[in-house]
C-alpha cells in the first residue's frame, strides 16, 4: 500500500516522500483515512508503530482546507512530558510548515513570556503538557473555545501521572463539538474509562495483540546480585562495545548516581529526569541524538516516550514495578522496522516485578549468563584498584598494578611534553599536584613532615576516584 491513496494532499505527499517513507504503517493505514472521515479515534498502537504521523497527518490536511481566524488554536495534541512535546511539535511542525501553518509548543519547566509571546503571534496547532496549558489559560493568554481537534498522545501515561483531574479541566476548555483521538500504548480500565467519557463512537484501531513488546526488540536478561549491577553494565558496554544506550533506573538520585559512576570510567553518559532543568533535559537529549553522549539514564517520566533514531540498546537497571512500563521503556528500540536489544539486570528482589512483566507479555525473557556476574557468584571476578589505598592494593593482582603504573608513567611522560610545547620550560617532575604539602606551601602553612597523616593524605588527593577496572585473570588491555 502506498501513501497516494490514504486522502493526503500532494503537499504531505511530497514531504512524505523527502522523509523517505514509501508505505504507511499500519495505524497510519488505518487512522489517517478515518480521521479524514471525521470520526473519533481510539486507537492502541505500540510505541515506535508511527502513531504521531498517524494523527499528525490527518490533522494538518484538514486543517490547511479551511483557514481559521488565525489568532486561536484549532488544534490541541495533550502529551503526558515535555520531551514527547518537543518531539511531537517537531514533526507536525514539518509538516505545517509547507502549507502556511503555525504550531506552537508549550511546557512546563521554562519561562512562560517566550512563550506567551508566540501565542500572541497567532496559531493554529497547539502541542502541550496539561500543567501549563491551564496555567496559560488561567492567565487567559489562550483560549480553547475555538478547538475542533483534541489528541490525547499516550493517555495511559497521563493518567499513571496522575494528570486525570487536569484532564478534566481542559475538557471543561474545549468545545463539546469537536474530533477527539485518543492513543494509548496499553490499554487499561482507566482509558476505556476515559474514551467512553470523551470519545463519540469511535474507530477503535488495534494495531498490537494486547500489552506485547514489539517483535523487532530482542529481549534477554542477566540475573544479577544487585551490588554487581553496576559493575556487569560497564562489562557489556565496554565488552561488547555498545554504541547508544538509553538506561532505566527507578530513581532520579539513581539516574544521577548512575552516569557520574559511568562518566568516572571514562563511559560518556549523562541522567536525564524531572528534577533537572528543561533547559538542561533539552542540551542532555540534543548531545544524546547527535552522540555526543553515549549513554542516557533517565527515569521513566522523562526517558519513557522518546523516539531516537538508532537506539540499538535500552538497559533496565532497575526493573519497573509497574509491568506496562517494560513495555514502553523496550519501544524505544527496535522502531520503524530496525532492530533492537532490550536488556534487564535482575537481582533478587526484583524477582516478582519479573514475574508481573512475564505474565503480561505471556513469554519468558531468556536468561543469559555473563560469567563472573551471575548471581550464584558470590564474590564477582573483578577488581576495582584505587591506588595509594592499601586495602585495594591488597586485594589487586600484579597485572592490574602494572596496568595503573603504567598509565600513571604515560600521563606523566605527557605532562612533559606539553609543558615543553606550551614553553614553560619548567619539568613539572614525577607528579607535581602530589608534591607533599604543595597545597599547604600555598595556604601559607608549614608543608607536613614526609610520611606524616598529612602528608600521605596530600598524596592520596590526586589518584583518589580514579578506578581501574579489570577482570583477574586477564591480561589487561592497553
Ligand atoms: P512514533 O511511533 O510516532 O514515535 O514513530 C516512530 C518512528 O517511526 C519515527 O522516527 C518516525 O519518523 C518513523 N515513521 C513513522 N511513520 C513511518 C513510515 N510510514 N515509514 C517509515 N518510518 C516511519
Amino acid at each position: 500500500m502506498s501513501f497516494d491513496h490514504l486522502g493526503l494532499g500532494v503537499e504531505l505527499l511530497k514531504a512524505l516522500n523527502a522523509k523517505g517513507y514509501t508505505a504507511p504503517s499500519p495505524i497510519q493505514a488505518l487512522a489517517i483515512p478515518a480521521i479524514l472521515d471525521g470520526q473519533d479515534i481510539l486507537a492502541r498502537a505500540q510505541t515506535g508503530t508511527g502513531k504521531t504521523d498517524a494523527f499528525a497527518l490527518p490533522l494538518v490536511e484538514i486543517l490547511s482546507r479551511k483557514t481559521g481566524s488565525g489568532r486561536h488554536p484549532r488544534a490541541l495534541v495533550l502529551t503526558p512530558t515535555r520531551e514527547l512535546a518537543l518531539q511531537v511539535a517537531e514533526s507536525i511542525k514539518g509538516y505545517a510548515r509547507r502549507l502556511a501553518m503555525r504550531c506552537t509548543v508549550v511546557y512546563g519547566g521554562v519561562r512562560i513570556h517566550p512563550q506567551i509571546a508566540r501565542l500572541r503571534r497567532g496559531i493554529d496547532i497547539l502541542v502541550a503538557t496539561p500543567g501549563r496549558l491551564l496555567d496559560l489559560a488561567g492567565r487567559r493568554h489562550l483560549y480553547l473555545s475555538r478547538i475542533e481537534f483534541l489528541v490525547f498522545d499516550e493517555a495511559d501515561r497521563m493518567l499513571d501521572l496522575g494528570f486525570s483531574e487536569e484532564i478534566c479541566e481542559i475538557l471543561d476548555l474545549v468545545p463539546a463539538e469537536r474530533r477527539t483521538m485518543l492513543f494509548s500504548a496499553t490499554y487499561t480500565q482507566q482509558i476505556r474509562n476515559l474514551a467512553g467519557r470523551m470519545l463519540k463512537d469511535p474507530k477503535h484501531i488495534d494495531v498490537t495483540p494486547r500489552n506485547t513488546a514489539a517483535e523487532s526488540v530482542v529481549q534477554k536478561l542477566h540475573l544479577v546480585d544487585r551490588s554487581n549491577k553496576r559493575t556487569l553494565l560497564i562489562h557489556l558496554i565496554t565488552r561488547e562495545n555498545w554504541s547508544r544506550v538509553l538506561i532505566f533506573t527507578r530513581t532520579k538520585h539513581g539516574a544521577n548516581k548512575l552516569a557520574e559512576k559511568l562518566a568516572a570510567q571514562g563511559i560518556s553518559a549523562a541522567a536525564l529526569h524531572s528534577n533537572k532543568s528543561q533547559s538542561c533535559r533539552t542540551r542532555t537529549l540534543k548531545g544524546f541524538r547527535n552522540g555526543e553522549i553515549r549513554i542516557l539514564v533517565g527515569t521513566d517520566v522523562a526517558a519513557r516516550g522518546l523516539d531516537i533514531s538508532d537506539l540499538p540498546y535500552v538497559v533496565n537497571y532497575d526493573m519497573p514495578g509497574i509491568p506496562e512500563d517494560y513495555v514502553h521503556r523496550i519501544g524505544r528500540t527496535g522502531r520503524a522496522g530496525v532492530s533492537g536489544t532490550a536488556v534487564s539486570l535482575v537481582s533478587q528482589d526484583e524477582r516478582n516485578h519479573l514475574q508481573a512483566i512475564e505474565k503480561l507479555l505471556k513469554q519468558k525473557i531468556p536468561v543469559v549468563k555473563v560469567d563472573g556476574y551471575t548471581e550464584d557468584s558470590d564474590v564477582p571476578d573483578f577488581v576495582l584498584l584505587r591506588p595509594d589505598s592499601a586495602s585495594s592494593e591488597k586485594r589487586a593482582d600484579k597485572d592490574l598494578k602494572e596496568l595503573v603504573a603504567r598509565r600513571n608513567a604515560s600521563k606523566r611522560r605527557s605532562r612533559i611534553r606539553k609543558a615543553k610545547t606550551t614553553g614553560s620550560g619548567k619539568s613539572p617532575g614525577p607528579n607535581p599536584k602530589s608534591r607533599p604539602g604543595r597545597r599547604n606551601e600555598k595556604a601559607g602553612k608549614k608543608p607536613p613532615r614526609s610520611g606524616s597523616r598529612a602528608s600521605q593524605s596530600s598524596n592520596q588527593s590526586k589518584p583518589r576516584g580514579r578506578r581501574f577496572q579489570i577482570r583477574r585473570g586477564q591480561k589487561p588491555e592497553q
